[in-house]
């Protein structure tokens, strides 16, 4: 899969779409359908800022494919968040409700900024007018956004409140909110729960012993703190952490609670007293068992892919490997867990979230975590059976799997 030109990231996601509908033996016609984005919509997201100035931000929100569902898929804030990297992510929501089961589409939404330069009350206005001017293509039934990256349950509850504003108390219009007012216990520290999970049965699978085992984790906001914490619990080391600022390094194990309150009140990663300070280039090449992307994508390139020291990659961050690093890693004889089956965990609990708000009706905690792990652990056995009956890879696995699911609702619900 060697490319001369720079693929955009949706080009990139594409590639494994196509490696799909190829071996399912797709028509041009379907596959050009399922390929492209339903609808696209770019808007202005004006904000009145603290000292009175207007900034103008760009707003996206994309909705690839709706054939098994309303339209799923988180709202990310972040600088680099333009439309190209939005419909990727997108179309990796398609792919992965479908294999993880869930009655949803794919889609993702986008404002590009750094959320971290603005004030509270600037980011409540910001996301109550980028609500307003996607709000035609909401609903429950429709489409129902979720936390991503620079977002969170507070951004969630703006959301509900402008959309509530307009067609009345609608929690089941996002996922992700506050327990308070209608989130799913289990949601916030679901995505890391079932990307702990993952490892340890991956691990497991591939030899290893997850009691000692080393990880490294990239990024330590929702996905990685969560992922860490959990990781402990199973009794793995966890070596290495970094935030976008940089990381840290100790070779017996960083006490993870520490970290965490180290973070909490400095804002950083580095600079905790208990590890080494190491940059992001530097904690991906670190001698480990397992890494774990979670931060931002296309982290592992052609170029980092041959000095990586790890056995097995699990992605928990959206598309953090290029498909260059991908055959690289392949041909290397390391593992890669793919993205729309490792962290699948959140859209698991926001269905769940979403199911309780339309039955106006609350699950235990333990009851979310154990169905959360019993749909990760379906998808994970389909997708292991997969790759070791086609000697494929757990990547084409997966997305074979999905876009056979949404091929075959797209031509049951006869769209063309
Ligand atoms: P977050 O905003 O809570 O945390 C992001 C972390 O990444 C922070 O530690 C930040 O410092 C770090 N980071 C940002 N830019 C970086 C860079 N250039 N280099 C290194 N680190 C950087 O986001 P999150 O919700 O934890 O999401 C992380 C990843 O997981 C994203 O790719 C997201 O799409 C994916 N994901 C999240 C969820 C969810 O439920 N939150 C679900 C599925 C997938």
């Amino acid at each position: 899969m060697a490319t001369a030109k720079k693929l955009t990231p949706f080009e990139e996601v594409n590639l494994f779409f196509d490696q799909a509908a190829e071996r399912l033996g797709l028509a041009e016609g379907r596959r050009e359908m399922l390929r492209r984005p339903w609808r696209e919509l770019q808007v202005q997201v004006p904000v009145r800022m603290d000292d009175g100035h207007i900034n103008v931000y760009n707003g996206f929100r994309i909705q690839h494919n709706g054939a098994r569902g309303p339209y799923k898929g988180g709202v990310r804030y972040h600088p680099e968040a333009d439309q190209d990297e939005v419909r990727a992510l997108a179309a990796l929501m398609t792919w992965k409700t479908a294999l993880m089961n869930l009655p949803f589409g794919g889609a993702k939404g986008g404002v590009q900024v750094d959320p971290t330069e603005l004030s509270n009350e600037e980011l409540n206005r910001l996301t109550r007018r980028y609500t307003i001017n996607i709000v035609h293509l909401l609903a429950p039934n429709r489409d129902i956004p979720a936390p991503d990256m620079g977002t969170n349950s507070q951004t969630m509850a703006w959301m509900m409140d402008a959309y509530g504003q307009i067609h009345g108390h609608s929690p089941a219009c996002v996922t992700g909110k506050p327990v308070e007012i209608g989130g799913s216990l289990g949601r916030e520290a679901a995505t890391g729960r079932g990307v702990s999970y993952l490892i340890s049965q991956a691990a497991n699978d591939m030899g290893m012993n997850p009691d000692g085992a080393r990880i490294v984790i990239q990024g330590f906001g929702n996905v990685g703190t969560w992922t860490a914490k959990l990781l402990q619990e199973y009794g793995c080391k966890v070596v290495g952490v970094s935030g976008v600022q940089g990381g840290v390094y100790n070779s017996n194990g960083l006490d993870i609670a520490a970290l965490l309150e180290h973070q909490n009140q400095s804002g950083v990663v580095p600079g905790f007293a208990g590890g080494d300070i190491i940059t992001n280039a530097e904690l991906l090449e670190l001698e480990c068992d397992v890494l774990v992307p979670a931060a931002i994508g296309n982290v592992v390139t052609a170029e980092n892919a041959p000095k990586l020291k790890t056995k097995l990659i699990v992605e928990a961050a959206n598309h953090p490997l290029t498909p260059e690093a991908d055959d690289i890693l392949a041909e290397r004889g390391i593992r890669v867990m793919p993205d729309i089956l490792v962290n699948a965990g959140g859209v698991i609990v926001s269905y769940f979230e979403w199911t309780q708000n339309l039955q106006e009706f609350r699950w235990e905690e333990s009851h979310v975590n154990e169905e959360l792990i019993k749909i990760m652990a379906r998808a994970y056995g389909e997708v292991r059976e997969k790759a070791q009956t086609e000697g494929i890879t757990h990547r084409q696995a997966a997305f074979h799997i999905g876009v056979e699911r949404v091929a075959r609702a797209v031509e049951l619900r006869g769209f063309v």
